[in-house]
């Protein structure tokens, strides 16, 4: 009888509940292991690719850099209108929204005692194809040679109205070279050719296009702003 009693107890001995999950709490599991999946490889996918895109980034830039619109460092420019342009000085056309600006930047540089000549404004764009392939056929340049020191035609400032060369009327030898620097015209320019809207295009810290103190271009109009853009925009 004891025995029974103890079979019984033994029999009593509660079994192990044996929790079997909800259907939602397997979902549930199974969604969490699909996302620490999904980012554990993303994380792996990352890094192995991380290393590829500093790479290739550098190369994007490049890319991207020679979408640019410049042909032989020179950005393209449409031809004005004519009736846009004025004579400044007998056979020198300018943009008729420069034309007063660079007229007082020669009065206020005379009272200076400095004589400002003008020695080129606009050119056309048949003009500039004139002197861009008979110059080369003269001096026998190839056209990245002849670029460097005047803009292959439609991708001149010139066409615009709004760019100007300008020389001292003292040293007539120095018009179009490098020399002009040195002269007192070149420095009046440097220390005031700002307050009237003028910046040289072509100064020493670009390197498509050689150095060319003797030509300003004008930026004190919206339009002239416009249309010189992207010549600010780029990065020498
Ligand atoms: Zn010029």
């Amino acid at each position: 009888m004891a025995n029974k009693k103890n079979y019984k107890s033994i029999n009593d001995i509660e079994f192990a509940v044996r929790i079997i999950p909800k259907s939602s709490s397997i979902k549930n599991i199974k969604l969490i292991h699909v996302i620490l999946s999904f980012i554990i490889f993303s994380s792996l996918f990352l890094l192995v690719n991380n290393k590829n895109y500093l790479k290739y980034s550098n190369k994007a830039k490049l890319i991207k850099s020679e979408k640019d619109v410049r042909v032989l460092g020179h950005f393209p420019y449409q031809e004005t209108a004519y009736e846009n342009l004025i004579e400044i000085q007998p056979n020198i056309l300018v943009h008729k929204e420069m034309y007063k600006s660079l007229k007082d930047m020669q009065d206020d540089a005379e009272k200076d005692g400095i004589y400002l000549v003008f020695l080129s404004g606009y050119r056309s764009i048949k003009l500039q194809k004139e002197i861009f392939y008979s110059l080369k056929s003269v001096r026998n340049q190839i056209a990245s040679e002849r670029a460097r020191v005047s803009a292959p035609p439609g991708y001149s400032e010139h066409s615009t109205g709004f760019a100007i060369d300008i020389g001292d009327a003292y040293v007539r030898e120095a018009d179009f070279e490098e020399s002009f620097e040195n002269t007192s015209a070149f420095q009046w320019l440097k220390n005031n050719a700002a307050k009237y809207h003028f910046k040289l295009s072509f100064d020493k810290n670009q390197n498509s296009v050689d150095y060319e103190p003797w030509h300003w271009r004008y930026e004190g109009s919206i339009e002239a702003l416009k249309i010189f853009e992207s010549s600010n925009r780029t990065t020498f």
